[in-house]
């Protein structure tokens, strides 16, 4: 195995397990290895600390393990299996919910590895060069760990992989193939589009957040923005709403939140959707709405982004501020990975400020148990949420 030498010092997060080595860090290779191979790291005194993935970039090394250990099939399958007992444990497997998130890199210890499971097929997707080139005995590991449940597993890594690498990689099924597309979250359906769709195919992420907000639904007027899937939108229907509008800009993202609503609520006419632009439809709309989510794509995908990012929040949540009827409650979510909780909150205060609403703040929201943060990599908390009472 191809080895790599860290300058003097750099060892220290590591010893804190942290799990990427940045290029910076690196003193010398003992030969340069290709993207995606398996290296050996040592400190600047020769000693063993990790094993990870090698890849050309600011992150050179994605640690696997501390252990020294063989980065083969049964390396997967121990950590997948690690994986699916804590998936068992926090409950989130049953008849009423077979939809869950199985691996989240850094969260589950396999830094670029994403694993959803849509009833008996998952949707995985490598957001590393190494987790590419380990692709087919990663999948024989799945299959192995959760044997029958498991029937296909369907390979989506065509943009989330650096082009550069020039990888020439292919969605495609690496394992048996399209099947039934109907998943089931807490008790409600949906279609799952993992050939077309964004991301894994739904928003696994939303889970906890869409049942809450289910209890405040009863006979509000309830506006679901970015509506995607329609997720929110049918947990509102079954909490009780008055009525619920979805907005989205894609034509794909009503056509779906339309037939999801329908397989969930045939011929309910408390529901319409509307493809159209978000901020176009808060300048105009003046349908009176006491319940609005506003789940946006992530404004910062990158550092740099960050001030327009914070001032795109702002400009949302303030049109959502002027609009809402006293006694509104705001979902308001930032799923961007750059923009901190206290960031976010700040992007929100000011735009309840300068609305000159009197708000307050009922609930912190964020990620799901099946998304778990890896304590020694604070970088994996991505998804805040707030939910605010405006009077
Ligand atoms: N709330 C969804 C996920 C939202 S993803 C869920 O629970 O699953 C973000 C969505 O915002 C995407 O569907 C995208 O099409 C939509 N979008 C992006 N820019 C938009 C804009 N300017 N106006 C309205 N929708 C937009």
């Amino acid at each position: 195995m191809k080895s790599i030498f860290l300058k003097r010092g750099k060892e220290e997060s590591l010893r804190r397990f942290h799990p990427w080595i940045f290029s910076g860090a690196i003193l010398r290779m003992n030969e340069e290895p290709e993207e995606g191979e398996v290296v050996q790291v040592y400190t600047s005194e020769n000693e063993y600390i990790a094993t990870g993935h090698f890849q050309i970039g600011s992150i050179m090394v994605r640690v696997l393990s501390f252990d020294n250990e063989e980065i083969d099939q049964n390396f997967y399958e121990r950590k997948l299996s690690i994986a699916l007992d804590a998936r068992r444990s926090i409950g989130v497997i049953g008849s009423n919910n077979n939809t869950f998130r199985l691996v989240h890199g850094e969260g589950d210890n396999l830094p670029g590895l994403v694993i959803d499971i849509y009833g008996s097929t998952a949707v995985m997707q490598a957001h590393s060069v190494g987790m590419h080139t380990d692709r087919k005995i990663i999948a024989k590991a799945l299959k192995n760990v959760m044997g029958d449940d498991l029937q296909n597993i369907y390979y989506k890594s065509e943009t989330t992989l650096p082009y550069k690498a020039e990888l020439g990689q292919e969605n495609g099924f690496l394992l048996g193939h399209d099947t039934e597309d109907i998943a089931i979250e807490n008790g409600l359906k949906f279609h799952v589009d993992w050939l077309k769709g964004q991301k894994t195919g739904f928003f696994v992420d939303q889970r906890d957040n869409r049942s809450l907000l289910e209890h405040y639904s009863r006979n509000r007027n309830v506006l679901n923005m970015f509506c995607y899937t329609g997720g929110f939108s049918f947990y509102a229907m079954r909490g009780g709403a008055n009525l619920v509008h979805s907005v989205d800009s894609s034509q794909k993202a009503i056509d779906l939140t339309k037939a999801n609503v329908e397989l969930n609520f045939p011929n309910d006419n408390r529901h319409e959707a509307f493809a159209e632009d978000a901020f176009k439809f808060l300048d105009k709309m003046n349908s009176p709405y006491d319940l609005i989510i506003l789940d946006p794509p992530a404004f910062a995908k990158h550092k740099d982004a960050l001030r327009n990012a914070l001032k795109g929040y702002t400009r949302l949540n303030k049109k959502a501020f002027e609009k809402i009827l006293p006694g509104g409650i705001l979902f308001t979510f930032s799923c961007s990975q750059a923009v901190n909780k206290e960031q976010f909150r700040t992007a929100v205060f000011t735009a309840a400020a300068s609305a000159g609403r009197k708000v307050r703040i009922l609930h912190q929201l964020h990620q799901p148990a099946d998304h778990p943060i890896n304590i020694y990599h604070p970088e994996g908390e991505y998804l805040k949420g707030i939910v605010l009472y405006v009077e």
